[in-house]
């Protein structure tokens, strides 16, 4: 648990935030797909920590991007500079690096273009992005990823921008693009997406993981309130794995695919 003073905190677009704290602690070993639970100030002594993926560590200064759509989030989005908040972090199971001779393809929707970018700094191939949302307003930070060199490609439920349709369906046509070379794939944003993703990359017999997004309390394993049913040891059946301890990050192949 360490403190972490906002150095800034401004509005993206569509609720979206980026905040930056000063935490040289937590940046020295932060790995892409893991989170800081952080208590925000003025919420309450008692109220719960809330979850969010790291998104990027440039030097001393940790940066996470989230919507507002409650009262921790409202209240976050209050705070101003010089404001310290007590953060946990990091916390949770990252991604496994791309091999050397692997490109990544991360798939995101929602914030996962957000806790996604850390990956962008562990890549040796060009990687991909393939980004999804409802409309062009509700997508964020894909310039981030361009002018980290990576090849972008959006999918929008209006057509507003680019494909017009799920971001799923951006991956055979991309497949096909990168015929004979070694894919590995990295997800993160809302549920369905992530289920037709694990369903298509099992499908496909493609390499990936995803990060599940749970309602958590305690943030290091203890409580057992994030639970999900993931793939036994022995592959042969089923157990339940603490979202915060355990994951955020699993094998598609492990996860539960039903809702
Ligand atoms: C590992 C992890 C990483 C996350 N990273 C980010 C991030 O980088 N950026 C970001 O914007 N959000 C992220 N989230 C989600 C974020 O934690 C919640 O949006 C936040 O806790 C909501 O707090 P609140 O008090 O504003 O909302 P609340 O008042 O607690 O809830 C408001 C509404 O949001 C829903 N909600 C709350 N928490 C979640 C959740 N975890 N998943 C789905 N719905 C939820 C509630 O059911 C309710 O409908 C992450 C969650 C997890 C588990």
């Amino acid at each position: 648990m360490l403190n972490g003073e906002i150095i800034s905190n401004d509005p993206l677009k569509s609720g979206y935030f980026f905040v930056r704290f000063h935490a040289p602690e937590i940046c020295a070993t932060a790995r892409a797909g893991q989170f800081v639970h952080v208590r925000i100030a003025g919420l309450g002594q008692y109220i719960l920590r809330r979850p969010f993926s790291i998104h990027s560590t440039d030097g001393d200064v940790l940066s996470v991007v989230y919507k507002v759509v409650g009262n921790g989030t409202e209240q976050l989005s209050r705070l101003t500079p010089g404001t310290v908040c007590d953060l946990l972090g990091p916390v949770g199971n990252p991604y496994t690096p791309p091999a050397d001779d692997e490109i990544p393809v991360l798939v995101g929707g929602g914030y996962g273009s957000a806790a996604l970018y850390l990956l962008t700094r562990t890549s040796k191939q060009r990687g991909v992005l393939l980004l999804g949302a409802r409309s062009e307003a509700d997508l964020i930070l894909h310039d981030r990823y361009r002018d980290a060199g990576f090849d972008v490609r959006l999918a929008t439920n209006d057509g507003s921008v680019g494909y017009k349709g799920f971001v799923t369906a951006l991956i055979p046509p991309l497949l096909e693009e990168y015929a004979g070379k070694k894919l590995r794939f990295y997800g993160c944003g809302p549920r369905p997406m992530l289920l037709a993703l694990a369903r298509q990359l099992i499908e496909l017999g493609q390499p990936g993981e995803i990060s599940l997004d749970h309602l958590m309390c305690c943030g290091v394993g203890a409580c057992f309130a994030c639970v999900v049913k993931v793939r036994s040891d022995d592959g042969n059946g089923w157990k339940y794995a603490r979202t915060c301890k355990d994951g955020p990050v699993f094998d598609a192949r492990d996860v539960w695919l039903e809702d």
